[in-house]
């Protein structure tokens, strides 16, 4: 929560790629084994015999088709406490995505009568549709925690099957049945026109609804033969929705717009997406396909195109000192309060050129808009377009203002600016870009010898940290990019919590496509368990750097200690890290997140916890089922306080990346692979709207929850929120109890209007800050 500021001393040391002296000691820990696992690879693994291999059926098959089998909108979900903390935050990601490019949005379950039930059950599995059954189950179990894999699942979830299942797939895949396990033909079965509606959209190779081509295989031979044979190794991709997956979910939700998507530009339409020039400025903008000094080609197309290809450029080779070239975006309305920017710059001008982003934001009090300056970007002119992300938090009507401003010095070129996205999401933190990257596939060895180190990068919270990329793959698993995260030594070591306690990062291969809605990068993410030993264990393996790590050094000479790394050897495959936009003028951008997600944890008193107490709750650091309470929610949201006056004017707030766990409070959670699905109790004794349910044949309370505030205990009769981890139990007088009445009240009226109306957040802004190395 910004507690130490980013030092200087080692960001001063950043460069490009940081080339490091060999340390063989550095131990790593293979989350995949080496292996890539598939969701059917994990579900056999474990001996389930699902329907299609992660469709868990209802009694009767056939209720599920027809409207009634859909969501609303607005999905209502528990995360239970049994999910590994990692999967918590992997879950909340692809929740993003879905806001991103759909629009289905989720929210924490407030006692609706159906809701989703995600928690750690054996394998990754879901049932296809809303089965109007109240609880409804999706397991996310050992090594399910992967965007596409949830993505997967929740596409189940809301209603589709697999790709191969449809009934014209004879015309686009062969299936090979005798290559398939005995017993488990029936997971290629398709389905009539009845079953399963295709939408109107064509049979998807890329869908990540698709098997791959070695589902339920008895050799090694594929089971699926793609009939053109150019998909063979495209089926069967994780990254992330496809094109198509989209359009069928939006038509078969009939979605016109998404939560947090805003705008994006390739300036290659006259119109240049609205955008318009400013008239108090003394230059232009051009739209232009080339420029003498740079770029040749705009971002876009990479010049592929004929009679294509744009991008807007500001001359900075005319004109004096100070000149400035101002463009504006078309009306923009938020939603959540926070945005991101993204686009790509060239600057072929002087070094003191500068590129200044601006807010024009529009308000009751100045409705002829007010400009809010927000970042000035500067920096050698280079030969090669530069990705830029920047943080916004705008809560009124707004446009996006670039302003180019001519520096003093010679130029012969200018700014350049092309492929915008503007969302609101959150910005990656970091960005690390590796440039010349064929020459390093070409050159690499695969192995230890093949690894290229990222820059040392610091999180909000003070710990520094390294990526690590096996360019050809690590030794035992050649022809894949492998990628592992190392916590290493840092300026403040000294004042940081060890073992370092839940932090995920998230590691993306950015898809290059110049549409934020299209995208389909490739991420993985790692979450520090405090309790997690080495092999040998002899210590943690998230102790600090200069106690469990071995000694690095940096380009310049400087030394340092590297922690173990942990994650994957199996990254992304070879053959899809040349598809689509991974590789874009010979570079790849990763992008890098590392957040606290201790939030996800869940509180567990050990005893009940006295009628009245503001004493400051102990974050437990253990994660992992058990009996439980209400999950505390995030740290950094408003806070609701247990008084009515204050509670309206707190209850706004920015983040719905957040969850709330609601869960069971009686010592009874559904234990993975548990099949019973718990029917609703005949007498509901619970307290505050709070939702009975049946849960190992005993009744538990589920109580309704929101992003900062929840009800707790065994009937729902006590309520906690976010106050500096307060949790705060009121007594059950009479008198209390109404106040709590009207709190609630107020509470979800204001939560209904938080979209609207989301207030800056402090810990947002201070995660939006984006730490980007040049
Ligand atoms: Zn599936």
């Amino acid at each position: 929560m910004g507690l130490f500021s980013v030092p200087g001393l080692l960001t001063c040391l950043l460069l490009q790629v940081v080339w490091s002296l060999p340390s063989p000691e550095t131990t790593e820990i293979d989350l995949d084994g080496g292996i890539d696992q598939d969701i059917f690879d994990i579900n056999e693994a474990l001996g389930l015999d699902l329907f299609e291999g992660d469709i868990k059926l209802p009694v009767d098959r056939n209720s599920i088709i027809g409207d009634n089998y859909r969501w609303p909108h607005v999905i209502p979900y528990v995360l239970e406490n049994s999910l590994e903390m990692n999967a918590k935050g992997v879950i909340l990601k692809a929740f993003e995505q879905y806001r991103l490019k759909t629009c289905i949005d989720f929210k924490p379950w407030e006692g609706e009568k159906n809701y989703i039930s995600v928690f750690k059950g054996s394998g990754c599995w879901s049932s296809v549709g809303n089965l109007q059954m109240g609880l409804q189950q999706l397991s996310i179990g050992a090594n399910c925690d992967r965007i596409g894999t949830v993505q997967h699942e929740f596409l189940h979830a809301l209603g589709f099957w697999h790709e191969q299942s449809r009934s014209d797939r004879d015309d686009y895949v062969t299936i090979v049945w005798d290559r398939i396990q005995s017993g488990k033909e029936h997971n290629f079965n398709k389905y009539d026109d009845n079953r399963s509606d295709f939408l109107n959209v064509p049979y998807d190779y890329n869908s990540v609804m698709h098997y791959s081509k070695t589902a339920f295989k008895n050799g090694t031979d594929p089971t699926i033969i793609t009939n053109i044979p150019d998909f063979i190794d495209v089926i069967g991709q994780r990254m992330d929705f496809s094109e198509y997956d989209l359009k069928k979910l939006n038509r078969l939700y009939n979605c016109t717009s998404s939560l947090s998507f805003m705008d994006t530009c390739s300036f290659e339409l006259e119109n240049i997406c609205g955008m318009i020039q400013s008239s108090d400025d003394n230059s232009d903008w051009q739209r232009l396909s080339q420029v003498p000094a740079g770029p040749n080609t705009d971002h876009t197309n990479m010049g592929e195109c004929k009679d294509s290809g744009y991008f807007m450029h500001f001359d900075t080779s005319a004109g004096g000192e100070g000149s400035t070239a101002v463009l504006e975006s078309r009306f923009l309305y938020p939603k959540r309060g926070f945005q991101c920017l993204q686009f790509y710059l060239y600057n072929s001008g002087n070094e003191n050129d500068r590129l200044n982003v601006w807010v024009r934001e529009y308000t009751s009090a100045n409705p002829n808009g007010t400009l809010r300056f927000i970042k000035e970007i500067e920096g050698s002119p280079e030969t090669y377009w530069q990705l830029h992300h920047v943080s916004l938090n705008v809560t009124s009507k707004f446009r996006v203002v670039f302003q180019g401003v001519r520096g003093s010095g010679l130029s012969s070129g200018g700014l350049s600016i092309d492929d915008i996205n503007l969302s609101e999401t959150q910005c990656p933190h970091h960005v690390w870009h590796i440039r010349n990257f064929t020459h390093l596939l070409n050159t690499s060895p695969a192995g230890k010898k093949g690894i290229i180190y990222s820059p040392p990068f610091y999180s909000s919270e003070g710990y520094a940290f390294q990526v690590s990329l096996y360019v050809n793959g690590t030794a035992d698993n050649p022809f894949n990019l492998g990628i592992y995260l190392s916590l290493i030594s840092g300026a403040n070591d000294d004042h940081l919590k060890w073992p370092c306690p839940w932090q995920q990062v998230t590691m993306i291969l950015l898809d290059q496509h110049p549409d934020i809605r299209q995208q389909m990068s490739n991420q993985r993410s790692v979450t520090t368990d405090p309790g997690r030993l080495s092999e040998s264990s002899s210590n943690y393996t998230w102790d600090r750097p200069d106690k469990v790590g071995s000694e690095a050094t940096f380009p310049n000479g400087t030394k340092y200690m590297r922690g173990p790394g942990v994650g994957t050897s199996a990254f992304l495959t070879h053959e899809r890290l040349r598809s689509r936009n991974f590789i874009k003028e010979d570079g790849v951008y990763i992008l890098l997140t590392m957040e606290d997600i201790s939030h996800l944890l869940s509180t567990q008193p050990s005893i009940p916890p006295p009628l009245v107490t503001t004493a400051s709750a102990t974050t437990t650091t253990k994660a992992g089922p058990g009996p439980t309470a209400a999950t505390r929610p995030p740290s950094g949201t408003e806070i609701t306080t247990t008084t009515a006056s204050t509670t309206t004017a707190s209850t706004t707030t920015a983040s719905t990346t957040t969850a709330t766990t609601t869960a069971s409070t009686t010592g009874t959670t559904n234990q993975p692979g548990d099949p019973e699905v718990p029917a609703f109790c005949p007498d509901n004794p619970c307290e505050n709207d709070g939702v009975c349910v049946m849960v190992n044949r005993a009744p538990v309370c589920r109580c309704p929850a929101g992003d900062n505030w929840w009800y707790m205990g065994e009937k729902c009769e006590r309520k906690g929120s976010t106050h500096e981890n307060t949790v705060i139990a009121v007594s059950s007088t009479i008198t209390v109890f109404v106040v709590m009445l009207i709190v609630t009240i107020t509470t979800a009226v204001c939560l209904k209007k938080k979209y609207k109306q989301g207030k800056e957040n402090k810990e947002s802004v201070t995660l939006e800050e984006t730490k980007t190395s040049f």
